[in-house]
């Protein structure tokens, strides 16, 4: 069996370029890779273990990091959307999710099997597909739902919408409301408590520089109290985490990339001007950007109907594309994919964004042929 792994020199898949190990993480991985390593000193539950010293990340740096008072983490953000559906939908509060039209799929699958039905507030259409928070009020007028979730930014268009705003709807209803932060946090300086959520999730191998799968889950006190409670017959397990969660690398990695990524998320103002750039230059080559513009995500959609043209007539079909960027050492676009192209400039240099584009004017020269 051949487990090689071919590593592009430029990725462009956004759901990669936030997980890529620190040099610190690499080191971790090696030295914790064994099963349950972590658990030598431990005395039953997990976010207590002092050595490595997990206990004060978990009760120190990460809730101070999330804006929240409590803080776990889950073995991935759908974990940790899960588990907030799951503890609220059993207290019978609501029964269903109240979710934006961008949400990921996950969402979907985590009410699902919590039991819990979904609604969606459909966005605002092409070419922004923008999600107005007002357009929750009638849907919370109607019934309220068990937790409204706000997939911030969301994976396909890489939009923000008003958190803030949506956090105070809820409040006035009355209805917990989660902050979906799988491509937020650990990108970018996001608080729960500044925009006045219940939760926040976010997604250690998406967007914390840890292997994983791992994800982050904040909330406070309160709420603690509810989706965090104890079992009634294992002594001091958290029920809803299964009594431990993410154990061992996943963890660590995790722990090692932390001050690096705190330092990163202050420079987010640099991402957001790249990917700006990108755009800017992507679109003088005839591609057009969805979602919102001018961008404030690194993660952006292309319509491109300049290659999906070439497609038609090139002898290797929709894969060409693929081929041609693999030639100059950039991947991370799907083989086969012409016409919409979802990519992502996070922690790339301007010198790399630079040979992106590129390539692609390249690969439309060269094909010039096929498009009279
Ligand atoms: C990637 C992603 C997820 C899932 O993250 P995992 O940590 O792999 O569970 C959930 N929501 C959004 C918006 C995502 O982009």
């Amino acid at each position: 069996m051949d487990l090689h792994r071919e590593i592009p020199k430029i990725n462009l898949n956004p759901i990669q370029r936030g997980g890529i190990l620190t040099p610190e993480a690499r080191q971790a991985l090696i030295e914790w890779g064994d099963g349950y390593s972590v658990c030598d000193y431990c005395g039953g539950r997990l976010d207590l273990i002092e050595k490595p010293n997990i206990r004060k990340f978990m009760y120190e740096d990460l809730p101070k990091f999330l804006g929240s008072e409590v803080a776990r983490t889950t073995n991935g953000a759908r974990e940790g959307i899960f588990t907030v559906m799951y503890a609220l939908g059993k207290e019978g509060k609501g029964k269903y999710v109240l979710a934006d039209g961008n949400a990921h799929y996950t969402t979907k699958v985590a009410s699902e099997l919590a039991g819990l039905g979904i609604k969606f507030v459909e966005n605002l259409g092409a070419p922004e597909y923008k999600i107005d928070a007002e357009k929750f009020i009638p849907f919370l007028q109607e019934e309220k739902p068990a937790l409204v979730v706000l997939t911030y930014p969301d994976g396909s268009f890489g939009n923000f919408s008003d958190a803030k705003k949506l956090a105070k709807i809820c409040r006035d209803f009355e209805v917990p409301f989660a902050i979906n932060g799988a491509y937020s946090v650990g990108r970018l300086p996001i608080k729960m408590n500044e925009i006045g959520a219940d939760f926040i999730i976010g997604s250690g191998h998406k967007s914390m520089a840890a292997s994983g799968p791992i994800g982050v889950l904040g909330m406070n006190r309160e709420y603690a109290e509810r989706v965090l409670a104890i079992s009634k017959l294992a002594k001091n397990k958290e029920v809803c985490l299964l009594g431990c969660s993410s154990r061992g690398a996943t963890l660590m990695t995790l722990m090692a990339s932390f001050p690096k990524v705190v330092e990163r998320t202050k420079h987010w103002d640099e991402e957001v001007k790249k990917a700006r750039r990108f755009s800017v230059e992507m679109e003088k080559l005839g591609m057009v950007q969805l979602g919102e513009k001018p961008h404030n995500h690194d993660l952006m959609s292309f319509e491109t109907p300049i290659l999906y043209k070439i497609s038609e007539s090139h002898k290797k079909k929709g894969f060409f594309l693929h081929a041609a960027l693999k030639e100059r050492g950039i991947g991370g676009i799907k083989p086969g994919k012409t016409k919409v192209l979802k990519m992502s400039t996070y922690q790339l240099t301007n010198d790399e964004i630079s040979k992106v584009v590129n390539a692609f004017r390249e690969i439309i020269e060269e094909n010039r042929e096929l498009l009279k």
